[in-house]
């Protein structure tokens, strides 16, 4: 698996290294007993660019409810892991979006699942203008923005988990 590059809606990139995805990849739903995952995107803004890199991810913990179509966080303790990174890094690696599995080929978003991102907009308890969401589905990865300004949604880009030249779509 390469890393994941898409075109953000206004310029510059959001990027996710290859061992970020291999990590996501270890929770695809290709069983029929194995239930959602997720957890949130941590990273930087790089300054004097528009582009956004995840440096870490936190994947299911204790305290969280997972069944095969839903997925709720433990707020706390998904919480702690970012506060530990953000003062780790110095206040450079912050919230940037979250992530979570579907048990579908191609992922697309629930109803339940835009909502929440609309909600997410609404409170624009993150820092800059954009959000992200990753939703991992059993043969492709699916990333969206979510812009605070324009409170809308957009799909920034596909990439296909199974083949190794992957690229990004966007649109
Ligand atoms: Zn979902």
């Amino acid at each position: 698996m390469k890393a994941i590059i898409s075109e953000r809606i206004n310029g510059g990139r959001f990027k996710m290294s290859d061992e970020i995805v291999a990590l996501m990849q270890t929770f695809v739903q290709d069983s029929s007993w194995k239930a959602e995952a997720g957890g949130i995107l941590i990273g930087r803004h790089i300054l004097d660019t528009l582009d956004i890199v995840v440096d870490s991810i936190t994947v299911p913990m204790p305290g969280d409810c997972r069944g095969r179509y839903w997925f709720y966080r433990h707020r706390r303790g998904h919480q702690q892991v970012m506060d530990t990174a953000w003062r780790k890094s110095c206040g450079t690696c912050t919230y940037l979006g979250e992530w979570h599995t579907h048990p579908q080929p191609i992922p697309t978003p629930s109803f339940i699942d835009v909502h929440g991102w609309i909600r997410k907009l609404n409170l624009g308890t993150f820092v800059g203008e954009s959000v992200f969401f990753v939703i991992v589905g059993l043969q492709a990865l699916g990333v969206w923005e979510g812009d605070k300004r324009g409170r809308r949604i957009s799909h920034i880009g596909e990439f296909n988990l199974i083949r190794k030249d992957i690229h990004g779509a966007s649109g």
